[in-house]
């Protein structure tokens, strides 16, 4: 089996799995213990601490474990907006091509009487930094744009974005599960006030994540209860699996050049073999890109049947879009880059680990191209197309 999925999850690595071991089984104690083994747990916990602060440039105690990404979104966007609200500060900035962790939070906070202006990514899925200045009211209360995008892998000018946000002295949250582990990043140099980041996303175990608030940003209680997490995040550290998630973002990072090397001749040689197939198109930037990232689409075909008869070839990919959970609704991500209706619907999103090989690519070109020429025979709308009834969208 070819995975070529890791935007979705990676493998745990070795290390972190090795890593994790001794606190399920020795060392089980309970960080807020004073005994000896609770002590032991409370060292291993604030190391993990330190190794993630570092990771970011930041200090260990601007770092809040959580359970993932999802949660840390949720809890950065809804402290501060509550804290502005209690200011009289009713506005949040964030961008059309968020995950659904940041759009649907601010969904909910829109039905609280919140304005959200969603900023525009270009067609290349990039963010203006213009567009974000012209924004900006004395009632926003918080800007919130991704660091990478899940879906196109577009790289966002974050540094650029979040001296804006600086000068305004507005706080400046980012999204940046996809690019922890995978792109160099400095909270200071980035201009970040809060960034939210997942474990299983760089080799790490499920359900564990961070989020980074900056000393100085006020940050309201998420879960209330003991005093873990300096009263911020109670219940009981899951330090198994923090433990894990240290481990393999050190790992990732000390291996970053190396990987990102590798993975961005693999991901343009794919890129390049599949915009071989005839009327297809990239998504998102060439170049300000996540090195692993792959998304094209095929004009006549339907995203869902490609996914299943790969499947069947053996590989492991995904549509990126909301296809593949069950509702029929494309991809908000490629509506926003422009994309119309029919040609999201056809999209194909390869995600590459740096365990994936030439012969893999090799392989998911040929299987790819055998593939979309079978579903267009079967496909109307392509025979309409080839038969001039219609006009092609991608030349
Ligand atoms: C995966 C992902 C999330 C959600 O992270 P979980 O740890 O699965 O909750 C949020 N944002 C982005 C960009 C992601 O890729």
């Amino acid at each position: 089996m070819i995975y070529v999925d890791n935007a979705a999850t990676t493998k745990t690595s070795e290390a972190a799995i090795k890593a994790m071991l001794p606190y399920m089984s020795e060392i089980y104690g309970n960080p807020s213990s004073l005994h000896e083994m609770g002590q032991v747990a409370a060292e291993a916990l604030f190391s993990a601490r330190k190794t993630v602060a570092n990771a970011l440039g930041a200090k260990p105690n601007e770092i809040y474990f959580t359970s993932g990404g999802s949660e840390s979104d949720n809890q950065a966007i809804i402290s501060c907006a509550e804290l502005g609200e209690k200011k009289g500060k009713k506005h949040i900035i964030s961008s059309a091509i968020e995950h659904h962790a940041v759009l649907h939070t601010l969904d909910k906070l829109s039905k609280r009487g919140f304005k959200i202006t969603l900023l525009p990514a270009n067609a290349d899925g990039i963010v203006k930094p213009s567009d974000l200045e012209k924004s900006i009211t004395d009632d926003t209360a918080l800007v919130t744009v991704m660091y990478a995008n899940n879906e196109i892998g577009t790289v966002q000018p974050i540094a650029e974005l979040g001296a804006i946000c600086k000068k305004h002295k507005i706080p400046f949250h980012t999204d940046a599960v996809q690019a922890v582990g995978h792109l160099p990043i400095n909270v200071v140099n980035d201009n970040i006030d809060m960034l939210s980041l997942s474990a299983h996303k760089f080799g790490g175990p499920k359900g564990v994540g961070a989020l980074y608030v900056r000393n100085g940003v006020a940050l309201s209680p998420f879960i209330n209860g003991g005093a873990q997490e300096r009263g911020k995040r109670a219940g009981t550290e899951n330090l198994p699996a923090i433990v894990g998630m240290a481990t393999a973002l050190t790992e990732s990072i000390s291996t970053m050049d190396k990987t990102s090397k590798k993975l961005i001749k693999l991901r343009n040689e794919l890129i390049q073999g599949l915009l071989a197939i005839p009327h297809s198109v990239l998504n998102g930037d060439a170049k300000n890109r996540l090195p692993g990232n792959v998304n094209i689409c095929f004009e006549g075909i339907e995203g869902e049947g490609l996914l299943l008869l790969l499947s069947d070839a053996g590989i492991c990919a995904s549509s990126g879009s909301a296809c593949t959970s069950g509702s029929l609704d494309p991809s908000h991500v490629l509506l926003a880059i422009g994309r119309p209706h029919e040609i999201a619907h056809g999209s194909l999103r390869l995600t590459l680990a740096a365990d994936n090989t030439e012969s893999d690519v090799k392989y998911i070109i040929k299987s790819t191209a055998d593939v979309v020429a079978k579903l267009r025979a079967m496909s109307p709308v392509w025979k309409d197309l080839q038969e001039g009834k219609r006009n092609y969208v991608i030349q």
